[in-house]
């Protein structure tokens, strides 16, 4: 019985793992994963992750395709090794290996026609047979063609017993060989197909583990029949281990959309305001775990990844649970980097010196960088303030006249230090019989022209006395 068996083969050699996005437009966030997996196994093992660009689609393959990725990549973190390869690149060698395969005999020239194949389609349709090239030009002799007529190259796929794939996510994974058809490894314009591409550049690159989407597991039995006819043709066409990682769903369990977070990693770190450990961290546990730990630094995701703790089962992507994580890496961050990122989304006017005195304060809440570019804004505001609508409601006649007296105590205070404020305020609150709240509520607003923001005793002590006043008196009662 011919069998092929993934299993073990190629165990003594250092691992190579590789990366081989579309380039499409940009880094989805599945796909993302697909390369922090390969990069992570190959740096626990030692061993080298390297990048291919599939960039054989000339229509979508635009430079600036390729940069979103290379771009998503490097903010990721994830440094693969050696040079890029360009898929587009190495047309001539993947029709030199179609050729050697129909020099073996291990492939053949198919002259059949659009149409004829149309019909026979469309016959198997009418017969309910599965639909799959019926091998007509097998064992036909080229010389039948019409002189000078077109032909594709197929692969002579083994016909009898079963090719066997020992994934290292998915288990042992059979097909019956006679379900594999030949097909095409070069068009009728010479060029290679997608199937025949992707094999001669993980053989050639030296891949011993190929570690990717299980929407490509399928894939991965047609590309053996090309390993194995190579095997006695070319020394280094070693069969892979494969591992094919489920894919991602919403958390509602439906293919994952657009709506459920299906967006490019750009739009994670400039729409959403993600950090970049915080992704890192989010897509490693996405269908991987190490018992109950929630939190790896890099060194420590290095350190465990390993293909046995990949889930067998669909991940759910859940954005709660990213942003609360993205939330506790912003309090873990250091403040100046913080502070730059944040200056990035304020504009021009924005103090990075500034943003990084009042980060301790301002990161305490925020589960994005929008979040927190938002509610540092208050610091670079300029008076008159523009009151949101809650904060003009809370700014009545009472309030104003209390923003007076605000404004009179705060103004003999010597102390500008946030205890000292508090102390007075609170003595103030008590004199009217009032909670601490309802007299923080309108010089918050009258200070930060919002309802929300730090709080107020931070606020005071990061706007200063001078500017602290001035907002207060700039809406307070005559
Ligand atoms: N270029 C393919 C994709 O982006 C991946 C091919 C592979 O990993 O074999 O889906």
């Amino acid at each position: 019985m011919a069998s092929t068996s993934a299993s073990g083969t190629g165990a003594d050699r250092p691992v190579v793992t590789r990366f081989a996005p579309s380039p499409t437009g940009f880094l989805h966030i599945g796909n993302a994963r697909t390369g922090l997996f390969s990069w992570l196994y190959a740096r626990h093992h030692g061993g080298k992750a390297l990048l291919r660009i599939e960039d054989t689609d000339k229509q979508r393959s635009t430079q600036e395709a390729i940069d979103v990725i290379l771009d998503g990549l490097d903010w990721l973190g994830l440094d693969f090794d050696g040079e890029t390869v360009f898929q587009s690149q190495r047309a001539d060698r993947h029709a030199e290996v179609a050729y050697k395969l129909l020099e073996a005999g291990r492939a053949y020239k198919c002259f059949a026609t659009t149409e004829e194949l149309a019909e026979m389609r469309e016959q198997q349709k009418a017969a309910k047979q599965p639909m799959r090239y019926d091998g007509r030009w097998r064992d036909r002799d080229p010389s039948e063609a019409p002189e000078g007529a077109p032909f594709t190259v197929r692969i002579k796929s083994e016909t009898s017993g079963e090719t066997v794939i020992e994934d290292a996510v998915q288990g042992r994974v059979a097909v019956k060989n006679a379900e594999i058809d030949d097909f095409i490894l070069l068009r009728a314009d010479g060029t290679p197909t997608y199937m025949l591409a992707v094999v001669v550049d993980d053989m050639d690159m030296g891949c011993t583990h190929i570690i990717r989407g299980d929407d490509h597991l399928n894939n991965a039995f047609r590309q053996l029949q090309v390993i194995k006819a190579m095997q006695g043709i070319e020394d280094g066409w070693h069969e892979p281990t494969y591992a094919h990682i489920p894919l991602i769903h919403g958390n509602d369990g439906a293919k994952l959309s657009k709506r459920h977070g299906a967006l490019g990693v750009d739009a994670y770190r400039d729409e959403l305001g993600i950090l970049p450990e915080a992704l890192f961290n989010y897509l490693l546990r996405l269908g991987w775990g190490h018992g109950d730990k929630e939190d790896f630094t890099r060194e420590e995701a290095i350190a465990l990844f390993d293909l046995p703790g990949v889930n067998k089962g669909p991940s759910r992507f859940d954005m709660k649970k990213l942003l609360n994580m993205n939330g506790n890496y912003i309090r873990a961050a250091d403040d100046a980097r913080l502070a730059k990122i944040a200056a990035e989304r304020l504009g021009p006017h924005a103090d990075v010196a500034l943003l990084t005195e009042a980060m301790p304060v301002l990161k305490t809440r925020a589960r994005d960088m929008n979040e927190l570019a938002d509610g540092s804004a208050f610091l670079f505001k300029t008076r008159p303030l523009d009151l949101t609508d809650q904060a003009s409601e809370l700014l009545d006649e009472e309030a104003r006249a209390r923003l007076t007296v605000i404004s009179a105590r705060l103004s003999t205070e010597s102390d500008w230090t946030i205890e000292a404020l508090e102390a007075n305020l609170k003595a103030y609150s008590e004199e009217l019989g009032l909670g601490l709240g309802k007299l923080a509520q309108p010089l918050r607003a009258a200070l930060t022209g919002q309802t929300t923001s730090p709080g107020i005793f931070d606020v005071l002590a990061l706007l200063g006395r001078e500017e602290s006043l001035a907002r207060i008196d700039a809406q307070a009662a005559g």
